[in-house]
This record gives structure tokens, C-alpha cells and sequence, in this order.
């Protein structure tokens, strides 16, 4: 079994929302290993909301903005690396574009070697280019190494029909199509990750960060939160 597990920048924030939160680290860290102890390839992708976001930056050139962005990503993702050693699990970090010797040039036999040797693989640094997310990101690494599902852990515990924050009335799905994801325009993944996953058949589960044993949960296909399905 390979997953891989998308988390937000936000999330390493735990309350403070900027930076990183150790015990939040710590406790993803903890259920990532329960998975590797069982024999699960685990890869993650991190976004960079902690730090910087290019759409936001007015006044500065996008492409660039991004470039910082991307770069975001790739501090959580050595962070985040370093808090899983301190938790006894073997790591690596591969990005798109050349970091010296911070990290390693992403490729698909690389990743698999380092799968194979129940490695924890970090993909850091998005896809390489400005105009795309770690939504994206993520949705085309499961398709390259070829992972079984991604888990997305979110602040929210699922896909709505509405957002919840805005209409009480809303209602959760427990399972839902990529085809009526993309369809009805809903939030799970941005939208052109959304349409990447449609295309490629990449199934996906949401669910709430914040909840206890939630991502172990996930991964055992019995949890809190909506199941998207690819047929
Ligand atoms: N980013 C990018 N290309 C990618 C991935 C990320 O340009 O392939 C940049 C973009 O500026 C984005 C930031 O990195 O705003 C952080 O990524 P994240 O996916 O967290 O962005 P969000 O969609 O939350 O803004």
C-alpha cells in the first residue's frame, strides 16, 4: 500500500496560524509512523499557507511570488523531516528543481528506491512552476509513483455540499464522486487538481486533521469524513 498524505501549511500552525507548532508536528508524526510500523509506503506533500501565499502579494511579479511560495513548502517539508527523525523514521526530501544538498532532485525511480526502504518521502517544493498549487502537486505524484489514494487532511472533516462555516444547513458527504466534485465545483482540491485527479483516476479521502488518530484512521478506510470516489 502507498499513500500519500497532503497537509496545509496552516496545519503545521496549530493555533499560532504562522510558523510551525511542535506538538501538532508531533502528533502527525506519531500516526505517520504507525502506518510505516505497518508496512504502509507513506509520501507527503506540505503547502506553504504558514509562510506565504503568491496569489496574495499584490505588488510583486506572480511568477516570483510563487517561487517564494514554493520555497514555503519546501522549509515545512525539511522541518517537518527533521520533527519524524527526532521520531525514530527514516526520511528523504525530493523537489522539482536543485536545492544543493538540502534536498534531492525528484524522480520517479528515486522515490521508488526510497518507498522500497520504508522511507517517509517528502515532496516538497510543488511542481516546479508558478500558477499551480500543492493541491496540484500532490494529485500528480500520486499519479507518478502511482500511490492507492491520497489522504487530505483538512481543517474541515469532509466534503460538503455547502460551507458549513456560512449555512448550517449544509451537508457532509460520506462518499462522492470525482466526476461530481468537479461538476459541482467543490472545494476538496483545487480545481485543476481537481480535474487532474478526474483524468488520471486518482481516488482521495478527507477528513479532519484535528481529530484523534484521524490520518491512521483515513488510511484504514473506516473514519470521520468523505470518501472520493474515481468510477
Ligand atoms: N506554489 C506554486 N507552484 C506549485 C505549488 C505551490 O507556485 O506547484 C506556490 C504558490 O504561490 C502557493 C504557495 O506556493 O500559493 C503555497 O502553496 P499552497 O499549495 O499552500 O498554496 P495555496 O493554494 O494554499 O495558496
Amino acid at each position: 500500500m502507498r499513500i500519500l498524505l497532503k497537509l496545509s501549511g496552516e496545519a503545521l500552525a496549530g493555533e499560532k496560524k504562522t510558523g510551525f507548532d511542535e506538538e501538532t508536528v508531533k502528533r502527525v508524526g506519531l500516526q505517520v509512523k504507525k502506518l510505516v510500523d505497518d508496512g504502509v509506503q507513506v509520501g507527503i506533500v506540505i503547502g506553504g499557507g504558514n509562510f506565504w501565499r503568491g496569489r496574495t502579494s499584490e505588488n510583486i511579479d506572480r511568477v516570483k511570488a510563487d517561487q517564494i511560495g514554493m520555497l514555503a513548502t519546501i522549509m515545512n517539508c525539511i522541518y517537518v523531516s527533521e520533527i519524524f527523525r527526532s521520531q525514530g523514521m527514516t526520511t528523504n526530501i525530493l523537489t522539482p528543481f536543485e536545492c544543493g544538498s538540502f534536498t534531492k532532485l525528484f524522480s520517479k525511480d528515486r522515490a521508488n528506491k526510497y518507498f522500497e526502504k520504508n522511507m517517509v518521502v517528502f515532496f516538497a517544493g510543488g511542481t516546479g512552476h508558478p500558477y499551480f498549487s500543492t493541491d496540484t502537486g500532490v494529485v500528480l505524484r500520486a499519479i507518478e509513483v502511482e500511490a492507492d489514494y491520497i489522504l487530505l487532511a483538512k481543517a474541515i472533516d469532509g466534503v460538503y455540499d455547502s460551507d458549513p462555516a456560512t449555512n448550517p444547513a449544509a451537508k457532509r458527504y460520506d462518499t462522492i464522486s470525482i466526476d461530481d466534485v468537479v461538476a459541482q465545483n467543490l472545494q476538496v482540491v483545487d480545481m485543476t487538481a481537481s480535474i487532474l485527479a478526474r483524468d488520471n483516476k486518482v481516488p482521495m479521502r478527507v477528513f479532519a486533521l484535528s481529530e484523534d488518530n484521524s490520518i491512521v484512521k483515513a488510511a484504514s478506510g473506516d473514519f470521520n469524513g468523505t470518501t472520493v470516489t474515481t468510477n
